[in-house]
């Protein structure tokens, strides 16, 4: 019997009258049937099982029972059980709890609220830890703690990465102090395993909340969760009675988190898998550049071809008559390639990081993990709209103390994995406004310089269109600096100059000249490395042809610190702006 049957006979069927009409169709056994706890509408089982525990209704996410979850995640057959029967104790002599915890044992097929284990997932090994609400909202107790510390302890011993599926009511209440003592025992633990250059990754799935919030399930590399879920510290209702207020809608779900800073993405149930996987490949230690055969011998480290450069265009194409005025009007043209179309070009499989993990996600800066012929990378961008509605959301490439948070936080994850960085500086300026003050702009920049200097990965920043003053130079602190041929970089606008030293902001294409802002001027002053050829004007058109030339710079700039020590690598940049 079809579901739409069902519907035939009873257009307003519930739960209810499914089961009245189970009783007059014995071949239906029990279990066949699911009510969606959101729209309410009778599912069959094997279709929800089948589009991975969602309402095919409504789109709502069933909670998953933790072998369903390692089903879906981990590659057939490959799982293999860590710890299982590893049980709590009373160590406050509770009650009733023992035999609550057999009864739910016995309930679930469950020893406790997690599962550990390894596996492998999409091909690549991983320690998997999975936590089920069924058992006591999966709280947080002994078993739960030391089941994940051993997990976490193993997985650095054997140098695997660790994925964590959370879920949790929080701590233990049950368990009392000793349940609040095994948020400090995983976080250590995880702490070691984070100092050893190790890779971890959690999901937040509904509702992740108190202690485990405030443990492990916030400390991943990367951090992500499912579409809606419940992820907070203190639970709504502990909110509304404490500040006696309603809480506003969608407070605490995934989307605000993300908007908040504290997810780097949020991840549908029929894509974990493959962004689990990608992930991990990402993370793949000792790859090195794969370059075409076809390339230059030069970039490919041989000897050199009589001078002959990949980029010789950069000497005629130049347009002479460009004034620095017009390559300042020029650097400006809303139709230049951004910041994403260089990396969509440049790089593959790139995957977005969102977040400062502090206040906010500034959309005036973009980044990411990407590949450059197969090595990873951390790849950066001060990233301007196209349309007007964009460039709101992005604050027209002028980023708030949040985006240089976030910046420094994926160049600081770049480090511990031993990724090069690439910046791609486009901004007006760091924005100058009363939040960004409150929120310490002159501190995120400084806070950037400082970092950025003692880098042990090499980072590379290639000014794309404006380089304005220190909100572009918090993205260039670089072992080496490009620009492209109509770019600019400066101390700040022209007409900020002429404003402030001959109080007439008219005299602005007076001041371009004076300043000393284009890639040729600053080339032979030596604060940068490169110019980049732009045929004509950087655009759509000629987008492929400046990609191919910034491409194959690129791949020997990667290729010269490949082999070099990290302590060298920070020591070479150091000494580049000490000669200046
Ligand atoms: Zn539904």
């Amino acid at each position: 019997m079809m579901l739409k049957d069902l519907f035939k006979k009873s257009p307003s069927a519930n739960y209810i009258s499914l089961s009245a009409a189970k009783i007059k169709e014995p071949n239906v056994p029990t279990g066949m049937w699911k009510k969606c706890n959101k729209c309410q509408a009778p599912l069959y089982t094997e279709d929800v099982r089948k589009n991975h525990y969602i309402c095919p209704k409504c789109g709502g996410y069933f909670r998953m029972h933790a072998y369903r979850r390692i089903e879906m995640i981990a590659d057939e057959g490959t799982f293999e059980e860590w710890d299982r029967g590893l049980i709590s104790g009373n160590p406050l002599k509770y009650a009733g709890y023992e035999k609550k915890l057999e009864a739910l044992r016995e309930k679930t097929n469950l020893d406790e609220a997690v599962t550990t284990g390894v596996c492998r997932i999409g091909g690549f090994p991983a320690v998997l830890g999975v936590c089920d609400a069924r058992f006591l909202m999966s709280s947080m107790g002994w078993a739960v703690g030391e089941k994940i510390t051993r997990a976490v302890e193993r997985a650095s011993q054997e140098k695997l990465p660790v994925v964590l599926f959370c879920c949790s009511g929080g701590a233990r209440m049950q368990e009392g102090i000793v349940s609040l003592m095994q948020m400090a025992k995983t976080s250590a633990a995880l702490k070691r395993h984070s100092d050893a250059g190790l890779l971890t990754v959690t999901v937040l799935t509904d509702p992740t909340t108190g202690g485990v919030t405030a443990s492990f399930a916030m400390l991943g590399d990367i951090i992500l969760a499912e579409p809606e879920a419940l992820i907070g510290f203190a639970g709504p209702r502990v909110i509304e009675q404490t500040i006696g207020q309603k809480l506003p809608e969608g407070f605490q779900r995934s989307e605000f988190l993300l908007k908040h800073g504290f997810l780097d993405a949020i991840v549908a149930r029929e894509d974990m898998k493959d962004t689990l996987a990608h992930i991990l490949s990402l993370h793949q230690s000792g790859k090195r550049l794969n370059l075409p055969e076809k390339w230059p011998r030069r970039i490919q480290g041989e000897e050199p071809e009589d001078g002959k450069e990949p980029g010789a265009a950069e000497k005629k194409s130049a347009p002479e008559a460009a004034s620095p005025w017009e390559r300042v009007q020029i650097s400006r043209m809303a139709s230049r390639p951004s910041g994403l179309d260089y990396i969509e070009r440049l790089f593959t499989g790139f995957m977005e990081l969102h977040g400062d993990r502090c206040y906010g996600d500034d959309g005036a800066v973009v980044g990411g993990i990407a590949s450059f012929h197969g090595v990873p990378v951390t790849v950066i961008a001060q990233q301007k709209g196209k349309t007007t509605k964009d460039n709101i959301a992005r604050n027209f490439g002028m980023p708030s103390p949040e985006g240089y948070r976030k910046a420094l936080r994926l160049m600081k994850q770049a480090e511990k994995f031993g990724r090069p960085i690439v910046c791609f500086v486009d901004t007006p300026g760091a924005f100058c406004g009363l939040e960004a003050e409150e929120r310490g702009q002159g501190s995120a920049i400084a806070e950037n310089l400082f970092e950025m200097s003692g880098l042990k990965v090499p980072v590379l920043s290639v000014v794309i269109g404006e380089g304005g003053s220190g909100g572009a130079l918090a993205m260039a602190v670089a072992n080496e600096v490009w620009m492209l041929e109509n770019s600019i970089y400066s101390i700040l606008s022209p007409e900020g100059f002429a404003s402030i030293l001959w109080k007439d902001s008219k005299r602005a294409p007076e001041a371009a000249r004076v300043m000393k802002i284009t890639a040729r001027d600053l080339k032979k002053l030596g604060i940068i490395e490169r110019i980049i050829a732009e045929p004509g004007c950087a655009g759509e058109q000629n987008l492929h042809r400046i990609c191919g030339e910034m491409e194959e710079y690129m791949a020997e700039f990667l290729l010269k610190y490949q082999d070099m020590e990290p302590r060298q690598i920070a020591d070479q940049r150091y000494r580049r702006f000490r000669n200046m």
